[in-house]
């Protein structure tokens, strides 16, 4: 299904002279004085914006949620203070009540509420009439139709001051991320609507401070007009998300290494799908050898079996049962028979040497 989406210029909401812009501030508004110095600190390297959780979807119960509308009056008052703008996640229409009752500038959909087009509606709905600036997170899911739907949806209601972020995606298999970016999905969104502004979160992709400059980095070299990066003042005591914030100093370093192509590289699509494949064949083959541990395991468990009952290491029978069988179920998982043939002798081979030893060993 295409759809367009009627998307206000992204100047006439953010100050683009600053190219990248940048969002910086705490995973959570903890206290006053955190959420102030850490603005102080940001605005005094030109950050102009903050962000600060104040209601934070927590994975389990039982750990810090947020100071809700407590927080909200901090900012408010860091706000005339400081001059400084701020981003503040929604949830549901209590949380848009509240926020625009506080004059926050720019609101956030996280990647847990995307995923729910329910929500969305309600949030949609509640800010029907106003035109304040919302940036959509992806779901935590990889799918590109829940991310669209859900800036259609807001769309739909008559905001136009909308973009997007990309925070990573949740996949069952272990990255070095803490959310594969799969770059791809991000780029189709791009592709779909090429004046919908698309906001980088490295913090929540990496999961730790030490890769935030290269994905920050990438996300530049495709084109990407800003950047969402948590920061605190002490972050290693910070609430949440402790390990992937970066205090202010550290945050003024990175931004200055940040270089800034002129023009984006035409093959960079090519780069990043290819990029993308590696990545999952990185993590194929980390199963794959998940998998010859188990096996070798197994393997040690046999030889002790086998010493207990006097048995041989080798057993012509089992050699050939074991041909057998692999044949046929790679035959049915289309992969060549051969193939398969040459790879169980080395298995088997290794798996004999591997039992002689035990053996050898007692
Ligand atoms: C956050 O920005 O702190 C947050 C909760 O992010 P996400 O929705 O991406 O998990
Ligand atoms: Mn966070």
């Amino acid at each position: 299904m295409s759809t367009n989406l009627n998307i206000a210029s992204i100047n006439t909401w953010i100050n683009t002279d600053k190219k990248p812009f940048i969002i910086s501030g705490p995973c959570s508004a903890e206290s006053y004085d955190q959420l102030y110095v850490t603005s102080k600190e940001l605005k005094s390297i030109g950050i102009e914006i903050i962000r600060a959780g104040v209601w934070k979807p927590r994975t389990r119960p039982g750990t810090f949620e947020g100071n809700g509308e407590k927080a909200l009056k901090w900012i408010k008052k860091i706000k005339n203070e400081l001059d400084v703008k701020f981003a503040v996640e929604v949830a549901n229409p209590n949380h848009v009540k509240l926020c625009l009752h506080y004059g926050i500038d720019i609101l956030w959909i996280g990647a847990r509420t995307t995923v729910n087009p329910f929500s969305i509606q309600e949030i949609a709905e509640s800010l029907q009439g106003s035109d304040i600036p919302i940036l959509v997170k992806n779901p935590i899911n990889p799918d590109l139709s829940l991310w669209i739907g859900a800036l259609e949806r807001l769309n739909k209601v008559g905001l136009k001051k909308i973009g997007a972020i990309h925070r990573g995606f949740s996949t069952p298999d272990k990255t070095k991320y803490r959310y594969a970016p799969m770059w791809k999905i991000a780029i189709d969104l791009k592709s779909s609507f090429p004046n919908l502004p698309i906001v980088c979160d490295p913090s929540h992709i990496c999961g730790n401070r030490e890769m935030i400059y290269d994905i920050s980095q990438k996300a530049l070299d495709l084109g990407y007009e800003g950047l969402i990066i948590e920061s605190h003042i002490d972050p290693e005591n910070a609430w949440s998300d402790a390990k992937q914030q970066v205090t202010p100093i550290s945050l003024k370093e990175i931004i200055s290494n940040l270089k800034i192509k002129k023009k984006i590289e035409k093959n960079q699509n090519h780069k990043i799908l290819l990029e993308d494949l590696r990545e999952s064949i990185d993590s194929v083959d980390k199963d794959l050898i998940g998998v010859l541990e188990k096996r070798f395991n197994l393997v040690k468990k046999i030889a002790e079996f086998k010493e207990n009952q006097d048995l041989t290491v080798f057993q012509v029978k089992r050699w050939n049962e074991i041909f057998e069988s692999r044949k046929k179920w790679s035959t049915k998982k289309n992969l060549d028979t051969s193939f398969i043939e040459e790879l169980y002798k080395l298995i088997h081979i290794a798996s004999i040497k591997s039992q002689t030893e035990i053996l050898n060993k007692k």
